[in-house]
């Protein structure tokens, strides 16, 4: 079988794929407060086109996707989508990244679908510093959408950015969600993918500084194994019956187990989050590319890989400065 490898022996098998780049939040880590400039619906990938560039990445061996945004929920006819995408038995793993807003009414539906988990994004614990996070009032919704999730068969994931003076008073609350809740709760380095640049900080929450952080307030942490291409680097208070973990993003200390290309709402491919992107799909199917013709090009630029993230944005010449919201976080 033809499959996707790059020079450094790196396999990739994993696709996140940005439904949207619209958003119903404004979160402050991820874009300015007026928004983001959103293209024209007519530059978004359709869903037609969504489900062939997936077939034909899973015919080069992906067998899992992330679908993540913007908002995928905010796009009209996603449950379709999801609905059709898992026809695809190649696909081992469906996975979505959400703000949970919108879920609540499809969770059922979501339980009938091969659906492997749902991570929800989730700053705050507190109705008021989640409103200020988001500058949205959605903490009841969001919040709902949680405990319906937790009590659903779907698995789940929190994601928690870590924002210095913002939320680091509540790491320990969220490891506390562990306890009696079968859930995987992430600590996500903030990045400066916020649409403006790095923002100002008082300290910064690191991995080394968030993992010192909990390590200061239980005697006793369990390294929890996971897979050679996790994102996070995983644990466990004993007896606790979910886990934590610290998503290295920023530091990018897990390059060397990448398996993962994204791509973008408007069809951008990229090899790495840190690289500018490297052509765009959406034009090649516009303009008639074969199957044969698009498997070759995503066999080759997979090649060109860079080895890691630091490498990536070095070779694109700029800082890092667009927002989550269009690469897909
Ligand atoms: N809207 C959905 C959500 O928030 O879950 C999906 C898209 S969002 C871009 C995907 C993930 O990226 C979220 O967990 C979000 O917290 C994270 N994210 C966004 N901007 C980030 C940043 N500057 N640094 C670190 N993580 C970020
Ligand atoms: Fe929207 Fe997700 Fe970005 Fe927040 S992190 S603004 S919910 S895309």
């Amino acid at each position: 079988m033809q499959e996707l490898k790059d020079k450094f022996g790196r396999k990739i098998t994993y696709l996140r794929l940005a439904i949207t780049d619209r958003c119903n939040f404004r979160c402050q880590y991820c874009m300015p407060a007026q928004g983001i400039n959103i293209v024209d619906r007519k530059e978004l990938l359709s869903y037609k086109e969504m489900y062939r560039i997936t077939r034909v990445l899973s015919e080069l061996g992906v067998n899992k996707v992330r679908l993540t945004g913007g908002e995928p929920f905010v796009r009209k006819d996603f449950m379709n989508f999801l609905e059709s995408l898992s026809f695809n038995e190649k696909l081992e793993e469906i996975n979505i990244t959400t703000n949970g807003a919108l879920i609540s009414s499809h969770i059922e539906k979501l339980e009938t679908l091969n659906i492997n988990a749902i991570n929800l994004s989730i700053d705050s614990l507190q109705k008021e510093k989640f409103d200020k996070i988001t500058r949205r009032t959605v903490f009841k919704d969001v919040y709902n959408s949680f405990e319906k999730l937790e009590k659903s068969k779907l698995k789940l994931k929190l994601n928690v950015v870590v924002q210095s003076g913002f939320n680091t008073d509540e790491i320990i609350d969220f490891v506390e969600l562990s306890k009696d809740k079968n859930i995987a709760v992430r600590f996500i380095e903030e990045m400066p993918f916020n649409g403006k640049g790095q923002r100002d900080m008082n300290e910064v929450w690191n991995f080394n500084k968030i993992n010192a952080h909990i390590k200061n307030h239980y005697p006793h942490i369990e390294t929890v194994l996971s897979k050679k291409s996790s994102t996070s680097l995983n644990y466990r208070i004993p007896n606790y019956k979910g886990t934590f973990g610290i998503i290295p993003a920023f530091t990018r200390t897990i390059c060397n187990d990448c398996n993962r290309i994204r791509i973008t709402a408007t069809g951008l491919f990229k090899n790495c989050l840190f690289d500018g992107g490297v052509f765009n799909v959406r034009d090649f199917l516009r303009n008639g590319a074969s199957d044969d013709e698009l498997k070759e090009l995503f066999i080759d630029t997979v090649h060109h890989k860079p080895e890691n993230g630091f490498i990536a944005e070095a070779l694109r010449g700029v800082d890092v400065s667009e927002s989550m919201s269009t690469i897909g976080g």
